[in-house]
Formats: structure tokens, C-alpha cells, sequence
């Protein structure tokens, strides 16, 4: 990992929540919503525990990772505060890093297949709460991207409330960059129409989630009703490699 100058390091991820926390309300008041509707997830892929604590000391306590080791790494090293923090992933999984997903997170962002989500349900701890989990939804539906279609979303959220050991708590998309906040908004717009279409036939009231924005589109997503941003570069800096 890349060398970290602690000094330099705090300054800078404090000024840089600030900044983050300053947009959110600003958005928020555009969009006529509360700020304490919206969480904010730090992603924190590619920057060492010492980034996180340093988050964490300026108040910092939802972190995201987008690889399964390099997470579980993080979260064991950071085992003193463990407690404190929510560990969200949300990278692509394999069904042979689910059970350490199980093990160390508390949510999972990228769900996109049944086999998964079985498997994350049948190795999640009896003395954890249940893993709460957002299906993936491949918005532009590119055969690059991970997700599922808008169509098969349905179907994939009405199995997973079946599993008892995980709470399905709404869709995440990861929508192509887009340079004007129109097009931005209309890619986030349809993640919200498939997410209330698939609350009218929700079983459970905790289907409340719409993962969406990141440190470039935060202001779009939050107009059209994201309820967790998973914001990287804006609170971390650049990443040097992914
Ligand atoms: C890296 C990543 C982010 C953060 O992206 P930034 O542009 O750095 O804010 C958010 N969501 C997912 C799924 C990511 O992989």
C-alpha cells in the first residue's frame, strides 16, 4: 500500500469530510430533503487502516471496501474499534470469498446472483445480526458491468426475503460516468423507479435503501433519492492503483 504520512494525511482527510458533509447538506437542501437521510459511506479501497482511523478520529464511522482480503485486512487490523464501525463491501464477489464476507462485514452492497446470496445467508455467524444486503442493478446494462438487468431484479429480491439469515434493504448501481448532471440524474432516476416498483410488493418495511452517488454524482443521486453515497476520492484523495 502506498506510504502515508500520518501529519499530512489527517489534515487533509478532515478538511476533506468537511467538504464532503458541506455538499451533502447542500444537496440535501436542494432536494428538499433531511441530511440525516442520507448516510455516508467512505470508501476506503486502496488506503491503509491508518486512513481509516484518521477518518475515524475526524468522526468518520461507515466505511466501504471493494475487495474482499484487502477489506478483511483492514477491518482485523482496525479490531479495537470494530464496535464503532459499520463495514460495508461492495465490490464484486466470487462464491469463494463469501464466507469471509460473512464473517467480517456488516453489509453487502453487490449482490447479483441467487448462489451468493444463499451462501452469504447459509455462513453468516449465529451470533451476528443478519447481513443487510442490497441487490446490484446493472443500469446500463453492459455486458462489462456487474449487476443484474432491471428486469431480473424483481424476481432476485423477491428469493432473497426468503433467507432468514440476511435483510434485503434495497438496490445499489454503479451507473457509467456521465458529464452533465442531467444524464446523471436520469441514470439514478430509473434506479429509483425499479426500487418503488419493487417496494409495492415488498414483504418486509426495511426495504428502504437506494445506494447510489459517488464522489462525482453525489449531488444527482442525492435529488433523486439516494439514501447511502459511497464517496472514495473526495474524502481519500486519488488512488494511485485500483
Ligand atoms: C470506488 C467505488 C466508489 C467510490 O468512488 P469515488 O469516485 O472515488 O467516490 C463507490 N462505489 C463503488 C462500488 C466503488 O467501487
Amino acid at each position: 500500500m502506498k506510504s502515508w504520512s500520518k501529519m499530512e494525511g489527517m489534515s487533509s482527510i478532515q478538511d476533506n469530510l468537511r467538504q464532503v458533509h458541506d455538499r451533502l447538506a447542500s444537496a440535501a437542501q436542494a432536494a428538499k430533503r433531511s441530511v440525516d437521510e442520507i448516510k455516508l459511506l467512505a470508501v476506503s479501497k486502496t488506503f491503509p487502516a491508518d486512513a481509516v482511523r484518521l477518518a475515524y478520529t475526524a468522526g468518520q464511522r461507515v466505511f466501504g471496501e471493494n475487495y474482499v482480503q484487502e477489506g478483511v485486512d483492514k477491518i482485523l487490523s482496525l479490531a479495537d474499534i470494530r464496535s464503532k464501525l459499520e463495514w460495508h463491501f461492495i465490490g464484486p464477489l466470487q462464491s469463494n470469498k463469501t464466507q469471509l464476507v460473512a464473517n467480517h462485514f456488516d453489509w453487502v452492497h453487490s449482490i447479483d446472483r441467487l448462489k451468493i446470496a444463499q451462501r452469504l445467508n447459509d455462513q453468516r455467524p449465529t451470533d451476528m445480526p443478519p447481513l443487510q444486503v442490497c441487490v446490484q442493478i446493472n443500469i446500463s446494462e453492459e455486458s462489462s458491468k456487474s449487476g443484474v438487468t432491471p428486469s431480473e431484479a424483481m424476481d432476485l429480491c423477491q428469493l432473497i426475503q426468503e433467507l432468514p439469515r440476511l435483510k434485503l434493504r434495497g438496490l445499489m448501481s454503479i451507473p457509467e460516468p456521465k458529464e452533465s448532471i442531467e444524464q446523471q440524474r436520469a441514470d439514478h432516476r430509473m434506479l429509483k423507479t425499479i426500487f418503488q416498483e419493487i417496494q409495492k410488493h415488498r414483504r418486509s418495511p426495511d426495504f428502504d435503501t437506494l445506494s447510489m452517488g459517488m464522489s462525482s454524482d453525489m449531488e444527482a443521486a442525492i435529488l433523486e433519492g439516494s439514501t447511502i453515497v459511497r464517496i472514495g476520492t473526495a474524502i481519500f484523495g486519488q488512488r494511485t492503483y485500483l
